[in-house]
Formats: C-alpha cells, sequence, structure tokens
C-alpha cells in the first residue's frame, strides 16, 4: 500500500496512537550529484539534483506501527493564501 504523502495542508497522523510530530521515514533517492575534488583529492558535494524520490514506508517512533498513517489537515491550513503545491525548485537564494 503507498504511503499518502503529505502536501502544503495536510500532514502525516498515525492512525493507531494519534502521534502527529515523529516518524521514521524509509526514501528511496536519485540524484545526480557534482562532485568537487580539491587537488589533494579531498571530494566536496556541490550541488545534488534529484531525480526520482519515492517514500517506501512511513513508521510511527512512538507505536513502532508501519504504514498507519492518513493525512490530516494541518492546524494553520488555510491561514494563509499561498497555493503553490511547493515542490518547485528553490533556487531563490539571497545574496550578501
Ligand atoms: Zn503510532
Amino acid at each position: 500500500m503507498p504511503v499518502p504523502l503529505p502536501t502544503a495542508t495536510t500532514r502525516w497522523r498515525c492512525t493507531l496512537c494519534g502521534n502527529l510530530t515523529r516518524f521514521d521515514v524509509t526514501r528511496s533517492t536519485k540524484v545526480v550529484e557534482y562532485v568537487h575534488l580539491d587537488l589533494a583529492g579531498e571530494a566536496k558535494v556541490e550541488e545534488t539534483e534529484v531525480l526520482s524520490e519515492t517514500v517506501e514506508s512511513v513508521r510511527c517512533r512512538w507505536c513502532n506501527a508501519a504504514d498507519q498513517v492518513e493525512l490530516v489537515d494541518r492546524p494553520s491550513a488555510g491561514a494563509e493564501d499561498g497555493a503553490d503545491a511547493g515542490v518547485e525548485a528553490e533556487a531563490d537564494s539571497t545574496q550578501g
């Protein structure tokens, strides 16, 4: 059973114990890393591009139930009207 993913207005809730805040998330991520090595051979990842990301399992930290999460509204849902899906690239960084 696929795990429902939280959105800008919803959050996870454990259907068994009601936990809203603590989960172990097993996630598969496929990324391209820009690895920049210095002359000494020390590697540093300077950019990461996420190609795909899949949440495989969510386990409740309180009662250990696996994949027993449902989506509920966030308390502040609807307070702001920023209707963006929120998954767009966050390329906006302040320079200074
Ligand atoms: Zn639970």
